[in-house]
């Protein structure tokens, strides 16, 4: 019995998150962000033109980048390292698409607090345990393995009320990944139908929300959300097993999604009382 004396050795590896930050490290890829420094002439046409997604545009002076549409590959930090560097961070879902956009995309405040209060209301009902259906829209495979971590010991979700279900008729939460292959269109629609109420659709990884590296083809949508409606979009290629468990508790409400207001709060927290004295607060994401 080797493992007894390792696991007596080695303690708990399970992590604490969300109560307390559990992040890679400072030198971790986890998100894109734009710096609006001067950058030398041509190093910003270079990064622009070598995106392979088409994830940063120009205009009004202002440089955009559409995490939606960022594989994370990392060319333009190379070519224009002034203006775009990766950020440890991996607490980026959003409940809207245009929070995906940074700098933001100028959107309606009453919209989207109307949005998120919807889905607030709809998801009263979660706070307990949820289940969770995983489908495959066309991935590559990439989110599938980030996704199987988070039941393995270090992430252990099993410990937040989240389990994993193969039947739609027992699922809370929709967790589509993959471009949206035209093969899994009907698959996913007939997912999502007979799925009871209510019910709550994750769009997890840059081509579940825009179809990636792969984009708008014959053979693919460009991601879900024409297909089913999504409630939280989790960008990244693949995102992380934090940042797929920032976005199912942030699509029951137990977290705030990035780009909110609201300070990241614990409502499970606040259900089970004060946390213990080591447990700092939780930040938001950028
Ligand atoms: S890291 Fe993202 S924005 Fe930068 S080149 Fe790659 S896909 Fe484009």
């Amino acid at each position: 019995m080797p493992w007894i004396p390792r696991g007596l050795r080695e303690g708990i590896v399970t992590s604490r998150y969300p109560r307390r930050p559990d992040g890679y490290g400072d030198g971790f890829s986890g998100t894109l962000v734009v710096r609006s420094a001067p950058a030398p002439a041509g190093n910003l046409d270079t990064a622009i033109a070598g995106c392979p997604t088409g994830a940063i545009t120009r205009g009004d002076g202002r440089v955009r980048l559409d995490r939606g549409r960022c594989i994370l590959c990392g060319r333009c930090t190379v070519a224009c390292p002034e203006v775009f560097r990766f950020d440890p961070s991996v607490e980026v879902s959003t409940t809207s698409r245009q929070t995906l956009f940074v700098p933001e995309v100028d959107e309606d405040d009453q919209a989207l607090e109307a949005a998120r209060s919807e889905l607030h209301r709809r998801v009263r009902a979660l706070r307990r345990s949820i289940h969770v259906r995983h489908l495959d829209a066309g991935s590559d495979g990439s989110e599938e393995w980030e996704v199987a971590a988070l039941t393995n010991p270090v992430y252990d979700v099993q410990r937040l009320g989240i389990y994993f279900t193969a039947s739609p008729k027992h699922a809370d939460v929709l967790l589509v990944t993959g471009v949206g292959a035209a093969g899994m269109l009907d698959p996913l629609r007939h997912t999502y139908e007979v799925m009871p109420h209510p019910k709550v659709v994750i769009a997890a990884g840059t081509d579940a929300i825009s179809g990636g590296l792969i984009g708008t083809g014959y053979a693919s949508l460009g991601g879900v959300s024409d297909v089913v409606p999504v409630d939280v979009f989790v960008p990244g290629s693949p995102p992380t097993p934090f940042g797929l468990l920032h976005g199912i508790l942030s699509a029951v409400g137990l977290l705030s999604p990035a780009g909110s207001k609201r300070s990241l709060a614990l409502a499970r927290r606040d259900a089970d009382g004060p946390a213990s004295p080591e447990d700092p607060p939780v930040e938001a994401g950028p």
